[in-house]
């Protein structure tokens, strides 16, 4: 099958590539396996000149890769700049902070010396998806190939144009061939390459169907995997929050990336004194929302990426409203241009035992929820399968204890919307995954930290 480009503001394909075939796939691993030996002993110094190059290649070009990811996923031109050059950031930081990320750590014993030192494990294989479609490869390869690690690129089937740039930006950097390889294959194919013994990892992001079938594999095989699942992050407002910055945040959380983000808010938990004037002022702000042409700087939302997810955004809100929800503004597609269009989307009241209450919903759908006290909040918060990010609002400090330490996710934000940053990890609990990406710990997933005693 080929491997489809296709504007999904359009409908048009863009471009289409043939899948590798297996002769060319076994070339691409065993180069991977021979740059990993040489690469090695590239001095950190040096890995860390490629890296800084790489970070000034991406702010240089940031106009056209800000253009492609556009075309291939739709996302709004001001937030394919800001990602791209979020791209170069975690560039300059891993650049800047390897060298200290990667000293051994000595521990005292009664040895003469003892201490941990980090090993690079290989050849890393990245799955990876279409919504952030530099940013998701970035935050792996920065720490990957600093760490002195070789990335193998599985990205998704949608934006094989952004996979083959990224690859083609490693090399203009400097970095050596076969260090940083995209393979065009198709999902059938990446078992394939988890069972192949010079793949020493495997990361994914993406699905839970996805990241099931491939830590399964890797764990019949003994290979280490990080996953970044979905998520249902609920967005907490309390009776002391800021109405005004929460309403704002609310809706920037709930659309970005047109509604396509793991840490996308997508339950909004509203405590019953402020409840009324937070649905009423949401849901203007959400209908207020210029959706439209991507490439175009004023717009806010722009189409899902894919039809297949535009049909799924609609069968969910329809299931809402089956299972008795209010819709209280959106819920239809919108026929521009044969994009794949959804209208900004806001339910309440949805039951709790309904099954598309535990699903993950990747479009700009809100849910609300009217809760009566902190405990309530908290409950509702943590009764969902996911576990990623939280966002609560409120400037009581005893509320704030409460969310910090009873909320079950990866991150807790006060005050603020759930949001990745190099210098901190990121990652999930129950069904949004394992491990951790970013900062040292990030790095440190895919190393060997090796015990080292000299009695
Ligand atoms: P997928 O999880 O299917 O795709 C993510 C990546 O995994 C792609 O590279 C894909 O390749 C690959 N993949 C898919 N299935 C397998 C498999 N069985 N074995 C190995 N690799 C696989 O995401 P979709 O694009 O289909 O989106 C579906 C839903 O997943 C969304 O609606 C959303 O709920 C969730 N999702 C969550 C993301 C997040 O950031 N948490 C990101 C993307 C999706 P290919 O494209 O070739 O199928």
């Amino acid at each position: 099958m080929p491997i489809l480009s296709i504007n999904p503001s359009t409908g048009k394909t863009l471009r289409h590539f043939d899948a590798l075939p297996p002769e060319q796939l076994e070339a691409k691993l065993a180069l991977a396996a021979s740059a990993w030996k040489a690469y090695q002993e590239v001095p950190l110094e040096h890995r860390a000149l490629c890296m800084r190059k790489l970070a000034s290649l991406i702010e240089d070009e940031t106009e056209e890769l800000a253009r492609l990811m556009t075309l291939e996923m739709g996302k709004p031109i001001r937030a394919a700049r800001a990602e791209a050059q979020k791209c170069a950031t975690a560039c300059r930081f891993y650049a800047e902070n390897a060298a200290k990320f990667l000293t051994s750590e000595a521990v005292p014993t009664e040895a003469s010396s003892s201490y941990v030192r980090f090993d690079p494990l290989g050849v890393i294989l990245a799955v990876m998806p279409w919504n952030f479609p530099l940013w998701q490869v970035f935050r792996f390869l920065a720490p990957a190939l600093m760490a002195g690690n070789v990335g193998l690129l599985k990205h998704a089937s949608n934006v094989p144009q952004c996979a083959l740039t990224i690859e083609a930006l490693t090399r203009r950097a400097g970095f050596p061939r076969g260090v940083f390889q995209a393979l065009l294959i198709e999902s059938s194919d990446v078992a394939k390459v988890i069972d192949d013994p010079r793949v020493a990892a495997i990361t994914l992001t993406g699905s839970n169907p996805a990241g099931s079938a491939v830590a399964a594999q890797a764990g019949k095989l003994i290979k280490k995997t990080v996953l970044e699942l979905g998520g249902s992050d609920p967005f907490i407002v309390m009776p002391s929050a800021d109405l005004n910055v929460a309403i704002d945040t609310a809706i920037k959380a709930r659309t970005i990336n047109n509604g396509q983000s793991c840490i996308a808010a997508k339950r909004f938990i509203v405590h019953e004194s402020i409840y009324n004037e937070f649905q009423e002022r949401f849901s203007v702000g959400m209908d207020n929302l210029k959706v439209g042409d991507p490439l175009l700087d004023e717009t806010d939302v722009g189409p899902l990426a894919t039809s297949k997810g535009l049909e799924e955004v609609q069968a969910q809100v329809q299931a809402c409203i089956d299972a008795g929800a209010l819709l209280i503004t959106g819920g239809e597609r919108m026929m521009v241009d044969q994009g794949n269009y959804f209208e900004p989307t806001v339910i309440a009241g949805l039951s709790r035992t309904a099954p598309v209450y535990r699903e993950e919903i990747f479009g700009p759908v809100a849910l609300l929820f009217r809760v009566h006290s902190l405990d309530e909040a908290i409950e509702v918060a943590n009764d969902t399968p996911f576990g990623l990010g939280a966002s609560a609002w409120t400037h009581d400090p005893v509320e704030q204890q409460r969310f910090v330490a009873d909320l079950q996710a990866g991150s807790v934000f006060i005050n603020a919307m759930v949001a990745s940053d190099p210098r901190l990890p990121f990652g999930g609990v129950k069904q949004s995954g394992f491990g951790r990406e970013l900062s040292a710990v990030g790095m440190h997933e895919f190393m060997n930290r090796k015990t080292v005693v000299v009695a």
